[in-house]
């Protein structure tokens, strides 16, 4: 499981440096947040990762909701979030529609990729070396996520 989690974060750090050399968003997905950065459209749009252990949400334990930072769609609820060690905000499981999923073949790997179900925009991928009962693990970016805590 160690060695999984190494071999996705060197092939996440490749599509980090790499993915910016595309320039043109694609066309079926719409922005929505006129307020998104530079680093979370090159993620959302452009399907780039952001560099590992640098999410605030990592450290997010309050009560809540984790929605998309373009479209607002909520995703996950804070129920589900656990430690994974990867370096980013993970998931044992989305709510019901939240996401559309996508086979990506990047650097001669299969992973599920998935997007936001309501703007279309990339999130992360998910595995199934999740360690709850629901087997998976959303291993999503944190700067395409917004949290907002219930009370
Ligand atoms: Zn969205």
């Amino acid at each position: 499981m160690r060695r999984n989690f190494l071999k996705v974060t060197i092939i996440s750090l490749l599509g980090f440096f790499f993915t910016p050399l595309k320039v043109v968003y694609s066309q079926s997905k719409k922005i929505f947040n006129k307020n998104l950065t530079k680093e979370q459209k090159e993620i959302l749009f452009n399907e780039a990762t952001e560099m590992p252990f640098t999410s605030d949400l990592l450290y997010e334990n309050r009560l809540g909701f984790y929605h998309c930072a373009n479209c607002g769609n909520k995703l996950f609820s804070s129920s589900a979030k656990f430690d994974s060690g990867t370096g980013w905000p993970s998931f044992s499981e989305s709510l019901p529609g939240a996401f559309k999923t996508k086979v990506d073949y990047t650097f001669g790997m299969k992973r599920t990729e998935y997007h936001c179900a309501k703007c279309g925009a990339h999130h992360g991928h998910v595995f199934n070396d999740g360690p709850s009962k629901t087997g998976k693990r959303f291993c999503n970016n944190g700067l395409c996520l917004i949290f907002i805590p219930s009370k």
